[in-house]
């Protein structure tokens, strides 16, 4: 959807008053942000907004208070928004103001009416509150993110217009006021009601993710309840669209005790998603303690708190441990730890009692909703509240889960002699109550499962970040990469295959790989500033690959040589020659392989005391080599990958992912099928080798080099 841009209306000078008065804060006791003598957590920390740009320099826009209590207090910018004038006129249509709703940092809120008696809520920035062109576009971005979404639980964009000292964003009128003012009336909030929030505030999040919005600034004063108490998410002032799933932010925003560990730390490695999964935490923890988890009275304390995860379930307030469990995932530092909005639903704390709406008494009543609904109720309610929220399509589900499923209560079952119903049909018989236990065993271990594969994912991620090669071997020949790239897959499939077959209890002796050393090599040396990289194999042949792609190989045990370059149909060439009858040009080849050869024989130990052996036929020679912080990576041209890492311990894979050589920093060599060192967990006598470690980074490898990097030259 387009932006209409914002035009000047009022020809007639309409809106504009001549004497500049400041607005007064009619203070509805529902709406009023401005609570200067309210020292509920929530009204000193909540409405400080920041936003740096890359230079960590504040813009004037969003940064809605400084940091207190250190700095001076800056006026907000909302104050320099005037009251507009009782009769709005825009593009033929005229709007009547009605009362004060609320400010926040940047603009007022007025609620205003038009002609035929609908009532809305006119976000209202002054323009001379828009100073910067970057700031105008902020509001335009604001606007044009606001205006795309369309969700039951997103305060509705409805229009946007202007006059000489106003801009207004006409929206759904909230009239019932913030989660914010809910926990200032009620301190704190029953686990029920803060399930049922927490699963409208979570498909509006399901909504604005799917479409690339991140909001950035989600927050208990930032979420409105309408005429009926359904929860929606407004002020998209920091929201940000993404362009496709893989793009990161780097602006630092967002509200102090909201704001998510990577939003603070990763200036380089940006933020996501997962930014508002953290708030969602946050939001809980604070609905039912009663403040933010990480809230301290200054504001760098709290940062340092986020930062390493400080925080706490005090011991006078009750809470249950589902959900702490719920509560400590979601505040992981690591985002891809956290669970999505889809798997939040699935943790066991909302199958605890759940309301079918909010009740108009919220502010001032505390509902005993424990007392009043049971758990097939809830179960109901959960299900239709995640339906009209969006997290849940019926259609999609068609087979409602066992009301046992979501029996937590156990009832003690009569087994009274005189009892006339069958025990499987009493509501308290043992068939019912192992049923329940089972059930939510299962999910609680499926929890567990899924929360285990988010912390393998978030591990292959940071392995994937730290592996950065420093330097390899410029491959020219399209042909070549690809069959390196279908090396690297065939074994990374080994890998996997036999990962899978150790999960599914290993293989039976008659299927296990035939152990064969592979050739490794033995010796190298980078000297690629000048020459090229050299190396010797377990064979004792020496080869260099020159720095222009061609080999030139020296076998040991005749005096013979291969000369191997690229070819654009078969990958390599391989030509033969005896030494005698070498041609001249490749004299200066043999000259630098010889002077490599009496280098390493002078200079470097052999790793390995494997030999040629019987199945070693063919020759080998080494195709690429890439040099990364943690290891040195060869790929042989037999198929066989080796791995030298920085702790003098080697692992090589042959034969397509089936076998494992491990050589230890003093030189023992072992040949394994990769199924068993699986099934052990490391390989035997040598715990220290860290064997799982260094085969996830053996695997990173693989698919970084299994990627085709064209070199067009
Ligand atoms: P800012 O961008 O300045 O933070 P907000 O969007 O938070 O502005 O709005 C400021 C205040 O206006 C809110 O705290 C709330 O009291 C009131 N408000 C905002 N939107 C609505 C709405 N749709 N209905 C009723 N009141 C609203």
């Amino acid at each position: 959807m387009s932006l209409a841009p914002l035009k000047t209306v009022n020809e007639k000078q309409l809106n504009t008053r001549s004497n500049v008065v400041h607005t007064p804060i009619k203070s509805n006791n529902n709406n009023n942000n401005n609570d200067s003598n309210n020292n509920n957590y929530i009204g000193n920390k909540e409405n400080i907004v920041i936003q740096t740009n890359s230079n960590n320099k504040r813009t004037d826009y969003h940064h809605r208070h400084d940091q207190p209590p250190q700095k001076k207090k800056k006026e907000k910018l909302s104050s320099l928004c005037k009251t507009p004038p009782s009769l709005i006129k825009t593009r033929g249509r005229d709007y009547h103001r009605g009362h004060f709703l609320g400010e926040g940092g940047f603009a007022r809120c007025f609620q205003i009416r038009d002609d035929s008696g609908k009532i809305f809520a006119a976000k209202t920035v002054a323009k001379i509150s828009i100073k910067s062109e970057k700031t105008r576009k902020k509001l335009l971005s604001e606007i044009q993110i606001h205006k795309s979404m369309k969700h039951v639980n997103i305060v509705q964009f409805i229009d946007c217009f202007e006059d000489d000292t106003n801009v207004y964003i006409l929206l759904e009128i909230c009239p019932n006021g913030s989660l914010m003012d809910l926990l200032k009336k009620r301190k704190s909030l029953t686990e029920p009601e803060v399930r049922f929030f927490t699963t409208q505030i979570c498909g509006a999040i399901k909504y604005m993710h799917s479409r690339k919005v991140i909001h950035r600034d989600l927050k208990l004063g930032n979420i409105f309840f309408d005429r009926k108490y359904n929860l929606k998410i407004g002020d998209f002032g920091l929201a940000a669209t993404l362009a496709n799933d893989r793009e990161r932010k780097y602006t630092v925003c967002g509200t102090p005790n909201y704001i998510a560990p990577e939003v603070l730390m990763g200036k380089h490695s940006g933020h996501s998603y997962e930014v508002d999964i953290w708030s969602i935490g946050v939001m809980i923890y604070a609905l039912i303690i009663g403040r933010p988890p990480f809230q301290s009275k200054d504001v760098n304390t709290i940062y340092e708190r986020i930062k390493c995860r400080d925080f706490s379930f005090p011991k006078d307030k009750l809470i249950s441990s589902e959900a702490k469990i719920l509560i400590q995932d979601i505040l992981s530092l690591d985002p891809l730890e956290r669970p999505s909005v889809n798997e939040i639903m699935d943790y066991i704390w909302f199958r605890g009692c759940f309301p079918p709406s909010t009740k108009e008494s919220v502010m001032v009543e505390v509902p005993n909703y424990e007392n009043e609904i049971s758990m097939a109720e809830s179960l109901i309610n959960f299900e239709n509240c995640m339906e009209k929220s969006g997290m849940l399509d019926r259609n999609m589900n068609k087979e409602p889960l066992p009301i046992e499923k979501y029996y937590t209560t156990t009832t003690t079952s009569s087994s009274s002699s005189n009892s006339v119903l069958p025990h499987s049909l009493s509501p308290g018989g043992t068939k019912n109550k192992y049923k329940e236990v089972i059930d939510l065993d299962a999910q609680r271990k499926l929890n567990e499962l899924a929360r285990q594969a988010r912390i393998r994912r978030a591990q292959r991620e940071t392995i994937k970040k730290s592996l950065i090669p420093t330097s390899t071997n410029t491959i020219k020949s399209e042909i070549s990469l690809r069959i390196l790239a279908s090396e690297c897959n065939l074994t990374l499939n080994g890998i996997l295959e036999a990962e899978a077959q150790k999960k599914m209890g290993g293989l039976p002796q008659s299927r296990l790989p035939k152990v064969k050393h592979p050739m490794i090599v033995t010796k190298w040396v980078d000297y690629s500033n000048k020459h090229g990289f050299s190396y010797q194999l377990s064979t004792d042949d020496i080869g260099v690959l020159f720095n222009n792609g061609c080999t030139v190989l020296r076998l040991a045990d005749a005096e013979e040589f291969w000369y191997i370059s690229y070819d654009n149909r078969e990958g390599w060439i391989a030509s033969h020659y005896l030494l005698d009858e070498r041609p001249k040009e490749l004299n200066r080849y043999l000259e630098v392989v010889d002077f490599f050869s009496k280098y390493m024989r002078a200079n470097l130990s052999r790793v390995s005391t494997f030999g040629r052996e019987e199945h070693h036929k063919d020759d080998v020679f080494l195709r690429r080599y890439t040099r990364f912080k943690q290891f040195v990576m060869f790929e042989l041209s037999d198929g066989t990958f080796q791995f030298n890492f920085k702790d003098h311990h080697k692992l090589a894979i042959s034969e397509s992912g089936k076998l494992v050589t491990y050589i230890s920093p003093s030189h023992e060599s072992f040949t394994y099928p990769l199924v068993e060192v699986l099934k052990l967990g490391s390989i035997p006598n040598y715990p220290e080798s860290n064997f799982i470690e260094k085969l996830a980074l053996v695997k990173e490898g693989l698919k970084q080099k299994s990627m085709i990097v064209r070199v067009d030259q």
